[in-house]
């Protein structure tokens, strides 16, 4: 890095002043100093990317290898905006500008893209020295505390060590989640003062609590059971609203697990409306009739087993038992006496395992976060705010969140790479 002091010097004046050094905030800095600009990145932390180290559980999924752009988008929140941003610099670019930063990297399943070490620290340094190589200079332990207007432009930005005046300012300082890495939602305030909107953040991509109303027993007793390959459909007013496919993780307050981190935040927006039900399909490929067919089968197999060890041939035994909780039937009647009423019961749960979710977790354990700038305000061909002459945006700070597998990362090396272009144009 340039500079590692924290003392300004009030008399220089920068082209480009980009505020927050998280993913997005690197990529516009480096991409701009590329093209010619005198940069400056300020960050509040004594490091750079203390989000990024946490991605992918410290491997860093850094994009999603859907190369094709209409299928890409479908995975955002408010997706469209982003084509024009990937049509520049989408998972292909991004992988070719990994490669040549020296991060060697690997599709794994789900078309995730990951650094081949598995180690998100490789990615950060990788970036860190891609900062050098471009001469951009980084303020570090920097607040930006203020802004200050003059007439339809920001005259300059006023920080805890002192003032930056620069040309062009690009706001990159995140969302709200997982707040001690230094996103704590201050940058929404400071471009709600310059007259932007901010959609309501909320927590998205973030586990759900649930009701413990089981009859089966508390829903302490499924802690620990990961399902896969199961369907999540979700329920208001009797009406199903989406369904998605995948893994789901019991925890001692309710579920996790890619499916539902990738509800969560629908699931949020519903239940401010009223009550939601999740109707896991504990076999997706099946239909009922043929769940019930292979049921028999095994009844008819293992007349004198238990009903709680015919079922364990086909679930985890703890959720076996915890399912023949739910139909009252017992759990140690053999096979053979198992009446048609209870059989269907059971196949029925099987089928329609019933949760209702009271809350989805706060910020605190959300990985990204629903809401932010809002779109109507910012140009998608270039970045720029439509409200402030010279500003710009890039990252999770707009109102665009996307589903778990490497797609936020990507929008954040796109957006970025595409306003870093745009403040030179
Ligand atoms: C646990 C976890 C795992 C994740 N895993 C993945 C994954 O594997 N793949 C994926 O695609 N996404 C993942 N994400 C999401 C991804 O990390 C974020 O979407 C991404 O980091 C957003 O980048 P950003 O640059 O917009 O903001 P951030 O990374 O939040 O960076 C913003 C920076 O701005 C600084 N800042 C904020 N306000 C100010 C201010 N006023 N003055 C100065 N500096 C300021 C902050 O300190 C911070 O460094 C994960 C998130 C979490 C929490």
């Amino acid at each position: 890095m340039q500079k590692k002091d924290t003392k300004l010097k009030k008399e220089i004046k920068y082209d480009v002043a980009v505020v927050g050094g998280g993913p997005a905030g690197i990529m516009v800095a480096a991409t701009a100093a590329e093209l010619g600009a005198k940069v400056v990145l300020i960050e509040k932390n004594k490091q750079l990317g203390n989000k990024l180290l946490l991605t992918g559980k410290g491997r860093c999924n850094l994009t999603n290898a859907e190369f094709n752009l209409r299928e890409l988008v479908k995975s955002y929140n408010n997706g469209e905006f982003l084509f024009h941003a990937f049509s520049v610099f989408g998972p292909k670019e991004t992988i070719e500008f990994f490669e040549k930063l020296g991060v060697k990297t690997k599709i794994e399943n789900g078309k995730r893209v990951f650094p081949a070490s598995n180690d998100a620290e490789e990615v950060l340094e990788a970036l860190n020295k891609f900062l050098v190589k471009n001469k951009v200079e980084v303020l570090f332990n920097c607040e930006v505390k203020d802004v200050v207007k003059k007439g339809n432009r920001i005259g300059k930005i006023i920080l805890n060590t002192g003032e930056v005046t620069a040309k062009k300012y690009i706001f990159c300082s995140g969302g709200k989640s997982y707040s001690l890495t230094g996103s704590d939602g201050s940058g929404y305030k400071l471009v709600e003062k310059l007259g932007h909107t901010i959609i309501n953040p909320k927590p998205a991509l973030t586990p759900i609590k649930l009701k413990d109303n089981l009859k089966g027993g508390g829903i302490k007793n499924l802690q620990g059971i990961n399902l896969e390959n199961i369907r999540l459909s979700v329920f208001q007013n009797n009406k199903k609203q989406f369904s998605e496919p995948g893994e789901i993780l019991f925890t001692h307050f309710g579920i996790s697990g890619p499916a539902v981190l990738n509800i969560s935040g629908k699931v949020g927006d519903l239940l401010e409306l009223g009550e939601v039900k999740i109707i896991v399909d504990l076999f997706p490929e099946l239909n009922q009739e043929e769940v019930s067919e292979s049921f028999e089968e095994m009844l008819k197999k293992y007349p004198k087993k238990t009903s709680k060890n015919v079922l364990s041939e086909f679930l985890q035994e703890r959720l076996a038992e915890f399912i023949l909780g739910i139909s009252g039937i017992d759990k140690d009647k053999t096979a053979n006496n198992m009446s048609k009423i209870e059989k269907a019961m059971l196949v029925k749960i099987l089928k329609n395992f019933e949760l209702t979710p009271e809350a989805v977790l706060g910020f605190e354990g959300a990985m990204v976060t629903r809401g932010g700038v809002s779109l109507k305000e910012i140009d998608h061909k270039t970045m720029q705010s439509k409200i402030i002459d010279n500003l710009f945006f890039a990252g999770e700070i707009i109102d665009v969140d996307g589903r778990t597998g490497g797609f936020n990362l990507q929008s954040c090396w796109s957006t970025g790479y595409l306003a870093g272009k745009s403040v030179i144009d």
